[in-house]
């Protein structure tokens, strides 16, 4: 298959070439054809598949082909992205896939002064790549009709899902034509996926790319076994020690990333954190510095990351592993993107175990476990002398100095594995059950 086989215009072609893609990928050979045809698309895809030219190519094509003829041009396509950085790549992919249209395209997100974005929809735009809250605001002050709108794109819905945009969402849409087409895209199919979707989109045709839930398959994923308190100490080694030049590390709290960042300056690393308390301008910046490879080690927080793309990005580090499983999914995108080959190591100690069984559960894969000479965890005596052979990883996990079964009593490592039931029946002393709390 290649790109002219799929019907696009010369100019699109031109754009496509210049942007270095020679052949369409899975999605976009499955759904270009089918927004041509005016389908609505429920496409599972995760991120580094392609799918920002999937749904932007067509939707191009077709709104150039039809021009405004209004002097004052509103807005015929909407793209709505969990993320500021997410909308403003999205915007600046489609603005280059655009370049020989004269289609205008606005990104439109919080934490900048709204003004400018005011006077610019007065002026007239075709495309808006926004994120829900901002989007909202105009759509409720009136700075912005929506009543023109032909395409409306859901990129990463799952995201948007999780982020608490919902209610945000359904509102936008009730200022949309009811005549339109809609396009969702989403890494995971949750139920909360598949109702959001019942009710939105109108007989979807269904497009998957990659298998539900299945991790970036370029990646190489290794679990390191480490104690809590020597995690920094670890990541500096392999960074310094595996000469790793472009390194995306997660932190699971905004506070996490800015210690990590100055414990790893101190350590003579170049680092800097990105993260929802940043304002928009330190966020872009900080990216920018990163890609130019000015920093070394990028500090980040899932929200912050989520709209990150970063070519050929060889580490991805989860310094903390994430609460929510499919996060982890997430994280590890951003490593062997478009064909390349990528490592994702987590960092992982034995409060982070709950975490890894779920991740495993997701992945239905087990990571490997690989110790690093010198982080190896302290290994209790009694729990060795008690280990049949093939069972040494699972000790190595148990919290330390407790038993598996605890007295009802909860301490900070037998903390609740995420995911789980928040009560739990726990055996006491005496036989009874009883309730507790997680
Ligand atoms: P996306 O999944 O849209 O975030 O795209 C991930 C990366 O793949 C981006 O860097 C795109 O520029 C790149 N990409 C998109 N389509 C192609 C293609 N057909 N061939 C090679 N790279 C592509």
């Amino acid at each position: 298959m290649s790109f002219e086989n799929l019907g696009l215009s010369v100019e699109l072609l031109g754009a496509v070439k210049k942007e270095g893609y020679t052949t369409p990928t899975p999605i976009q050979t499955k759904a270009i054809p089918a927004i041509f045809n005016g389908r609505d698309i429920l496409a599972g895809a995760q991120t580094g598949t392609g799918k920002t030219a999937a749904f932007a190519l067509p939707m191009l094509q077709m709104l150039s082909k039809n021009p405004s003829l209004k002097k004052r041009r509103k807005p015929r396509a909407l793209v709505l992205t969990p993320t500021r950085e997410l909308a403003a790549q999205v915007g600046t992919s489609m603005q280059a896939y655009g370049r020989r249209l004269s289609l205008r395209i606005m990104m439109v997100y919080g934490g900048v002064n709204i003004n400018p974005q005011i006077d610019r929809f007065q002026r007239g735009v075709d495309i808006v790549v926004a994120t829900p809250g901002r989007l909202l605001d105009h759509a409720q002050r009136h700075t912005i009709d929506l009543s023109q709108i032909e395409f409306l794109v859901l990129d990463e819905a799952d995201r948007m899902l999780d982020m608490g945009f919902i209610k945000d969402i359904q509102k936008i849409v009730s200022y949309l034509p009811e005549n339109r087409q809609n396009l969702l895209f989403s890494a995971t199919y949750t139920g909360s996926i598949r109702k959001f979707a019942d009710n939105l989109l109108d007989n979807p045709e269904h497009i998957e790319v990659a298998r539900r839930n299945t991790a970036a398959e370029m990646v190489t994923q290794y679990v390191h076994p480490v104690e809590r308190g020597r995690k920094r100490e670890l990541l500096s080694s392999l960074i310094r020690g595996e000469k790793w030049n472009q390194v995306l590390v997660f932190t699971r709290t905004k506070h996490g990333a800015n210690r990590l960042t100055r414990q790893l300056m101190s350590d003579g690393i170049k680092a800097a954190a990105i993260h929802g308390n940043k304002s928009q301008n330190v966020r872009t910046r900080t990216l920018a510095d990163f890609k130019k490879g000015l920093v070394r080690t990028l500090v980040a927080t899932d929200v912050a990351a989520r709209g990150l793309d970063i070519n050929r990005l060889p580490h991805v580090v989860n310094f903390d592993l994430p609460n929510v499983p499919e996060d982890y999914v997430h994280r590890i995108g951003r490593s062997g993107r478009a064909g390349q080959n990528g490592v994702a190591v987590s960092l992982v100690c034995r409060d982070d175990h709950g975490f890894l069984l779920n991740i495993q559960k997701l992945l239905k894969q087990k990571i490997s476990i690989k110790e690093i000479e010198g982080f190896q965890m302290e290994k209790k005596t009694k729990t060795s002398a008690q280990k049949t052979p093939g069972k040494r990883s699972q000790s190595l996990w148990r919290p330390k100095g407790r038993k598996p079964a605890s007295n009802g009593r909860r301490g900070r490592s037998t903390q609740a594995a995420p995911g789980r039931n928040r009560s739990s029946n726990t055996q006491i002393p005496g036989g009874r059950r009883r309730n507790v709390r997680a």
